[in-house]
């Protein structure tokens, strides 16, 4: 793959130019860290969202899903230790106050800050390397001491004192809601451990430096599992969930060899393994795509001191009561968008004329069908072409599109991954067959418009 910055920029400018991606509040001359998902961008969000959960609440039978609200009793973020620890370490360029997120700009230069360093010594790490960082908006050397940054996003929710004293706080991540809640499925649903809840939700962090499009936002959406096992019958589901989250990448069609594991090298108090499933991003190279956490008994037993509500587990068949471990996988869907994006796009020739061609898999493409009418100037073919246009609508994503020769028709809906195009034209008046025509070979063949639904699915 392309590594240079120009990839990342013509991504950037591809996904806007199609409606996939806008900068969010554009118009006032944009906000950092946030992206607004156009007509294809959220109909290929929907489809990641909609193959992940089948993935897991439709093809399992120990998996439920959940939709918890965002806001939450404060002390949630307490018991999760957000409100005390959830900080990336700040500094800032004396020359021109951009703002630096300190551990990221130490990785670039190969110095690992351990996120469990105290902040006399990340200044000492720090000061040691600072010759050799640089300002990424001006180049200077010179920041101030590294601090703590809190990234939780506050809010005035219920605040009518205007004093915000108490301020209830914007999801952080999006898995708490699944923890507050396992008492609550286990005691209504069928479950028995060891299963997973998940959900997809809304976080806000933050973020020092928001950057590389939508890999780093200050608004994002999380897809969580978190399987509760019984305590040190871990390993073994670790391992599952590690291979089958990997797999699923590949069936859905990222390429594996943009794809890489990377275990962490320090991991927090609680957790016994951390493994990022990386993904080769367009000019910056592998990054995190996904965590797989294995976390033991720490959230549950956090939110348990801090509720006072007993979160303990009983066994159904020998009444033994317990904490479950939890083991987690998490992911952004904006970053995850990315990578599909990514590795979709392609700049190919097709028939000796070069095209650019966003090589999705049918479950994720925007429209699944295109339909031409040959000339829409010929009301019979049009009145046809509405006909077939009718009965696909009912049943994918169709777009219909009358517009310039067919060339061009083709073009446009290969530029945003339309797997098939079908055209009716004077054939079809006689003998009820449309071409069908394929976005990734440029085949074409008859099909009888009766078997068409069963060609494209
Ligand atoms: P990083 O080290 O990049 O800040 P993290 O390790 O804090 O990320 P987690 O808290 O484990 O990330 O979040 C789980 C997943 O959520 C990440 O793997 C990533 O896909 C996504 N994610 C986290 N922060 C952001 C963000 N600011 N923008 C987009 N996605 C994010």
């Amino acid at each position: 793959m392309e590594k240079d910055a120009a990839l990342m920029e013509k991504i950037i400018s591809f996904a806007k130019r199609k409606g996939f991606i806008y900068p969010g509040s554009e118009i006032y001359g944009g906000m950092a860290g946030m992206y607004d998902f156009g007509p294809y961008g959220v109909e290929l969000l929907n489809n990641l969202k909609k193959e992940w959960w089948k993935e897991y609440v439709q093809r399992r039978d120990n998996y439920v899903g959940l939709d918890s609200a965002m806001f939450k009793d404060p002390r949630v973020w307490e018991a999760s230790g957000h409100t005390g620890g959830f900080s990336d370490p700040l500094s800032e360029c004396r020359k021109c106050n951009t703002r630096i997120r300190v551990d990221k700009e130490l990785g670039k230069i190969g110095v690992t800050a351990d996120e469990k360093m105290s902040e006399s010594d990340l200044n000492a790490l720090f000061d040691e390397h600072k010759a050799k960082i640089k300002c990424p908006k001006c180049g200077a050397h010179d920041f101030t001491p590294v601090r703590a940054f809190n990234l939780l996003v506050k809010t005035n929710m219920g605040d009518f004192t205007g004093t915000n004293e108490e301020p209830v706080y914007l999801p952080g991540e999006a898995c708490q809601g699944i923890y507050l809640n396992f008492k609550n499925v286990v005691d209504t649903t069928r479950v028995k451990v060891p299963f997973g809840i998940v959900q997809i939700g809304k976080a806000f962090r933050n973020e020092i430096s928001p950057r590389n499009f939508l890999f780093r936002t200050r608004e994002l959406e999380q897809a969580d599992t978190q399987f509760f096992v019984k305590p040190h019958e871990n390993k073994e589901a670790y391992d599952r969930i590690k291979e089958e989250r990997w797999a699923w990448y590949l069936k859905m069609g990222i390429r594996e060899e943009n794809l890489k594991w990377k275990q962490h090298e320090n991991l927090v108090f609680y957790a016994k393994d951390a493994w990022d499933i990386e993904y080769n991003f367009p000019s910056y190279g592998f990054d995190e795509l996904e965590g797989i956490h294995d976390r033991t008994d720490y959230d549950l037993t956090q939110h348990m001191k801090h509720s006072g509500t007993d979160l303990n587990y009983t066994d159904p068949f020998t009444g033994e009561k317990y904490i479950p471990w939890i083991l987690e996988t998490s992911v952004g869907l904006g970053r995850m968008f990315l990578a599909f994006i990514s590795d979709a796009y392609t700049e190919d020739e097709l028939n000796g004329e070069p095209r650019t061609v966003l090589k999705l898999s049918r479950e994720l493409a925007p429209i699944k069908v295109a339909v031409f009418p040959l000339l829409k100037n010929k009301p019979e073919l049009v009145a046809k072409a509405r006909e077939v246009f009718s009965m696909l609508k009912e049943e994918m994503m169709c777009e219909w599109d009358d517009n310039g020769n067919i060339g061009k028709r083709y073009r446009r809906q290969d530029e945003i991954g339309t797997p098939a195009c079908v055209t009716i034209d004077f054939e079809t008046l006689e003998d009820n067959t449309v071409t069908v025509r394929d976005r990734d070979t440029g085949e074409q063949k008859r099909v009888a418009i009766a078997d068409l639904m069963a060609a494209l699915k």
